[in-house]
Parts: C-alpha cells; structure tokens; sequence
C-alpha cells in the first residue's frame, strides 16, 4: 500500500499549500495523511470564538471537513502552542513526529523547509525542521528505543519533499527557497476542490479572497516542491511525479 504523509503546522496548510497533492495522490488510490502540530489559536481571525478552547475546537473541526474534501484518509492535529513553535521542546516534537511515523509507515513525507513556506512562517519552518530530523530518525534503531518496547519498528521512508515555489509573496520578510525539484499539475479541477477545502476553515474567512489570488494568480494548477531527501542517494533531477522510484515493500 502506498502512503503519503504530510507534516504542517496549521489547520488550513493542508489546503493551502499541499491540497493538490493530498487530493491528486488520492485519486490514484494511494493512503494519505495529515499531521498538523498546533490547532492554530494564535489566528487574529477567530470567527464565533470567544475563548482559546473554543477556537481550538472550531479549526479542529474546520480541519476534519477540509481533510475529508481531500480525500484523507486520516488527519490528526496535536496540540503544540500556536505561533510558538520554535519554543517547542524539540526531543519532545520530532519523538511525537517519530511515533506517527513508525505507526503509519509511509513512503513519502511532505512538510515546509526551513524558509518557512512561502509565507515565511516562523511554524512553518519550525515544523519542517521537526518533520526533517523524524524523517531521518523514525528509521533508526538508536532514537526512541522504547517505542520499539511497544512493538513498533524503525521505518525509512523513502522521500522527503518541502513545499516550495518559483516566486516570492510580496511584502513578506525575506525568505531563501528550496530549488524547486518537482512541478506536480493538479489540473483546473482539482485546483478548484483545494480552494474549496481552503473555504471549509470558516473562521479564517477574511483571508479567502487573498488566498485565493496567491493561489489562483501565482500557484495556479501547480505545485511545486523539492525532493530534500532519499534513503537511497541518488542525483538531482526534475520530477512530476512524488512517487517517481519509490520502490514497493
Ligand atoms: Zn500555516
């Protein structure tokens, strides 16, 4: 069975920036899943909110109806503070990230890089950073030996992606970004599916119309990101596809 995984920070990410792939990857009969690290309570937008719980409860379940437009199979958000990543405890954040990893065994891991994903979020470049040392630990025998008491196994997934782009948003602070490795075109249909799961987070109304221009004037019916990682070396090269040499196991 293939399986693709995507580490985020934020409920809405999953939409915004890796939607296309979670739905295209899908169609083709592969198992995905979302990890989101924080239930993005930080958000200046907070619809019927009046409280930090009742924030949190809304984008969970704002996150469940985007993951379920995208055909997820499972989305899981943990409970990380928002806006705050980079004080995590970062033994605690990639063990958690590990044990997901180990459970659900995939091929391929998309996440931010360290530039923080277009936008430059702090979270976003925290939680790329977290999900590139799980990537690189979930498959060895000497980190978090003790999940192995508890009957799982290492697990080497076999790509490591960051979502990236060919552009720069305008008026952000200055961000470095990933070579771009793998243009994926998710078609005008799909697009249009992302933009929808993107309008399932409610309370985050206020920034449909100028996601919707990033994402329809500048992203259009591409994603791109960089292949930043395998477990078996090999040369650069431009990809369409994710799964491109994964091996069956
Ligand atoms: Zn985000």
């Amino acid at each position: 069975m293939r399986k693709l995984l995507c580490i985020t920070a934020h409920p809405d990410d999953e939409a915004g920036a890796f939607g296309g792939a979670l739905l295209l990857y899908h169609e083709r009969g592969v198992e995905t899943f979302v990890l989101c690290m924080t239930a993005g309570t930080a958000a200046r937008n907070r619809g019927t909110a009046r409280t930090h719980d009742e924030l949190a409860e809304l984008r969970r379940a704002e996150f469940a109806a985007s993951c379920r437009l995208l055909g997820v199979t499972r989305g899981e958000v943990l409970d990380y503070p928002d806006s705050k990543l980079d004080s995590a405890d970062p033994a605690h954040a990639v063990r958690d990230l590990v044990l997901r990893i180990r459970r659900i065994r995939p091929q391929v891991i998309l996440t931010f890089g360290p530039d923080g994903g277009l936008t430059g979020h702090i979270d976003h470049a925290m939680a790329g950073t977290f999900a590139t040392l799980a990537f690189e630990w979930a498959g060895r025998s000497d980190r978090y030996p003790e999940q192995m008491e508890q009957g799982l196994r290492p697990h080497r997934v076999q790509k490591l992606y960051y979502h990236t782009a060919d552009f720069h948003l305008p008026d952000r602070q200055p961000i470095s970004q990933p070579t771009v490795t793998t243009r994926i075109d998710i078609g005008e249909a799909r697009f249009e599916r992302k933009v929808e799961a993107f309008r399932q987070h409610t309370t985050q109304a206020p920034l449909f119309e100028r996601v919707r221009k990033n994402l329809g004037q500048r992203l259009g019916t591409v994603e791109m990101y960089h292949l930043a990682a395998t477990s078996s070396p090999r040369d650069a090269k431009a990809e369409t596809d994710l799964f491109e040499g994964v091996a069956d196991e």
